[in-house]
């Protein structure tokens, strides 16, 4: 085939997908809608009263591939636990320049403290800034996500920061009724039903 049958080749390529539907979008603008199990940036959920869920027992730490996370548990204080357990997360750090998204922090986690969010823009200008630290990764008490750079424009997009994962009902002072009970909520975020009451409330 000579030079002008190759390009009347090319151009009949070119003319038979022209008028096609498209399958890319025009994004930043228009966002492609994630799938429900989509493994976007992690979060540290809370329990419908407010406790952190994560007891610091470095399962998530020694589970990952990629070496990724730093976590150095501490004893509850006493007098204002942090977490139902003995424990919590004093500190905790997820390097995202590592990370691989494999959620098998999520899937090693025995209290579904950590799981993953839909949030998936996170370009830096720095690697400091790609060390997630316990500030940003915890949630809010409300159940939404502390975005990393507050101007983002994704900062005010209520339906992406929300977290998704297991819910477990509990409470400070526990309840055997409540022993092992898990309940899914696809979208945690604050949970949409009532903590049990405190031992107190329960007694008087
Ligand atoms: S998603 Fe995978 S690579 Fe990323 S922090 Fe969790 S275990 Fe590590
Ligand atoms: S996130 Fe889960 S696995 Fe990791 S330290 Fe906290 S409780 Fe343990």
């Amino acid at each position: 085939m000579g030079v002008i049958g190759e390009l009347v080749k090319g151009l009949r390529v070119t003319g038979s997908q022209m008028f096609k539907p498209r399958v890319t979008m025009k994004y930043p603008a228009v966002f492609r809608e994630k799938p429900e199990r989509f493994h976007g940036r992690h979060v540290l959920n809370r329990y419908p009263d407010g406790m952190e869920k994560c007891i610091g027992c470095e399962l998530c730490a020694g589970a990952c591939p990629a070496h990724c996370i730093y976590v150095r548990g501490a004893d509850n204080p006493a007098d204002d636990p942090v977490s139902p357990g003995e424990r919590y997360g004093f500190v905790y750090e997820i390097n995202m320049l590592r990370c691989i998204f494999c959620a098998l922090c999520v899937e090693a986690c025995p209290t579904e403290a950590i799981t993953m969010t839909h949030l998936f823009e996170m370009s830096t200008a720095n690697r400091e800034d790609a060390i997630y630290t316990k500030e940003t990764l915890l949630m809010n008490e409300d159940g939404s996500v502390p975005h990393m750079f507050p101007n983002d424009r994704l900062a005010n997009q209520d339906e992406l920061l929300v977290a998704d994962g297991w819910v477990r009902a509990t409470a400070p002072s526990g309840n055997a009724a409540y022993e092992g009970v898990k309940m899914w909520q696809g979208t945690a975020g604050p949970a949409d039903w009532d903590p049990e009451p405190s031992q107190e409330e329960r007694d008087s």
